[in-house]
């Protein structure tokens, strides 16, 4: 078969859907604002939750650090490429979590992939809920154990499944907050069950670790959960954080067996130690600046309200992740396309990223927007909404 024209084919199929996926290039730092060319748009489509990605402290320190260390690290952790920086990165956030030890991955990707496929085996079950995150579906599929999806948030299914379950080793794993629909996982409940079914408990908190907790430790600090209740917590570094990379939170034997055994870790270069170095101080600013999760939570308040008060439906969501759910991919798009002409970079969610029928605009806030932000992009969803109305009377019922 010819290479060429094989994909041409796949590309047309995906072109014929109106899925095909477009990138679209950034010109400034990731802030509240964000320049394309010459022009600006109102930033919502950011996972820089409390705008640390451009704060000077944070890339002071960096700078500071390629300084002293120079920009690659050089090799992997094992060989020759495992930083001071790194290991005292690994300590800050073993101490932050709760946890015996940390261990840092180069993204979350591969934290995720590298611990299940270390943990999980052919004879295995893993119990996903239905929306976890895509890297987490990878890895339970390339470790050979069995994966079973619940519905979403279901833990009744997954108690059943769990009593009937006669798998050498099983897993539960679940997003903390899911990336595309902003709510959270219970995690109680889940530790719960595993405890009493001797299922292991993995929770990716990519979005809740900065955003969530008194100190911004995320959903086991919400809930309160240590090391006993809930095992294996992974976080990321690319979101809250404002820098790049994930750590993995646990017992010392977790740690030191995904050093022996995790491909992800050792296969691969250590992050530049100077990417350690800068989330070293967002670690400090994400305890000690608590004024961000308290204006991030007044924005997710305001626009919530506001939305309600225009008849905008949202998400059963308190995070920042607050997507507007359309249901039809062509009209999110557009509503998309309009809010673009309009100054707010909303990117529209489609299929298969979400389960077909539930397009949406994932609006996410940061503690970067300000009041006046919120109220311009409900205003802009407003008069989008009211536009693709009128180019589709069928579908807002106006001929029924
Ligand atoms: C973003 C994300 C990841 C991937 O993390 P990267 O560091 O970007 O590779 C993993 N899990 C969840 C839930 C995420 O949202």
């Amino acid at each position: 078969m010819n290479l060429d024209h094989y994909l041409q084919q796949r590309l047309q199929e995906r072109e014929g859907a109106g899925l095909t996926r477009e990138r679209w290039i950034c010109d400034s730092p990731q802030s509240a604002t964000r320049l394309m060319g010459e022009r600006s748009y109102f930033n919502f489509s950011s996972n820089d939750y409390l705008g640390l990605a451009d704060d000077p402290r944070v890339k002071e320190a960096m700078l500071l650090a390629v300084n002293k260390h120079g920009v690659g690290s050089g090799a992997s952790h094992l060989t020759a490429g495992h930083h001071r920086t790194h290991h005292q990165l690994e300590q800050a956030l073993a101490e932050f979590t709760g946890r015996e030890r940390v261990l840092l991955f180069s993204s979350g990707y591969m934290a995720n992939v590298g611990v299940i496929c270390a943990l999980m085996e052919k004879g295995d079950t893993i119990f996903h809920d239905r929306l976890n995150h895509a890297s987490l579906l990878d890895a339970g599929q390339l470790s050979g154990a069995t994966s079973r999806r619940f519905a979403h948030l279901d833990y009744d299914v997954l108690k059943r499944w769990l009593q009937k379950n006669q798998s050498a080793k099983s897993l539960v794993v679940t997003d903390g907050v899911f990336s595309m629909d902003g709510d959270k996982a219970d995690l109680v409940q889940l530790s719960r069950l595993c405890q009493t079914h001797h299922a292991w408990l993995m929770v990716d908190d990519a979005h809740g670790f900065g955003v969530l907790g008194e100190t911004g430790g995320g959903c086991a600090q919400v809930d309160g959960l240590g090391q006993q209740d809930l095992p294996i917590l992974i976080g990321t570094l690319g979101k809250a954080f404002g820098t790049s990379g994930a750590f993995v939170a646990g017992s010392a034997s977790l740690i030191e067996a995904l050093i022996q055994f995790s491909r992800t870790y050792i296969y691969t270069t250590a992050m530049p130690p100077a990417v350690a170095e800068a989330t070293l101080t967002s670690l400090e600013l994400i305890q000690k600046e608590t004024w961000r999760r308290s204006h991030l939570s007044a924005l997710i308040d305001q626009f919530r309200q506001g939305c309600k008060a225009k008849g905008i439906s949202l998400m059963n969501s308190n995070t920042p992740i607050q997507p507007v759910l359309v249901g039809d991919t062509k009209k999110a798009c557009e509503i998309s396309a309009l809010l673009k002409a309009s100054g707010c970079w909303v990117t529209a969610i489609r299929p298969p990223t979400v389960p077909q029928g539930t397009a949406r605009l994932r609006v996410t806030l940061t503690a970067q927007h300000s009041a006046k932000q919120i109220d311009y992009l409900i205003h802009a969803l407003e008069k989008a909404f009211d536009m693709t109305a009128s180019l589709h009377p069928e579908s807002s019922g106006a001929e029924a």
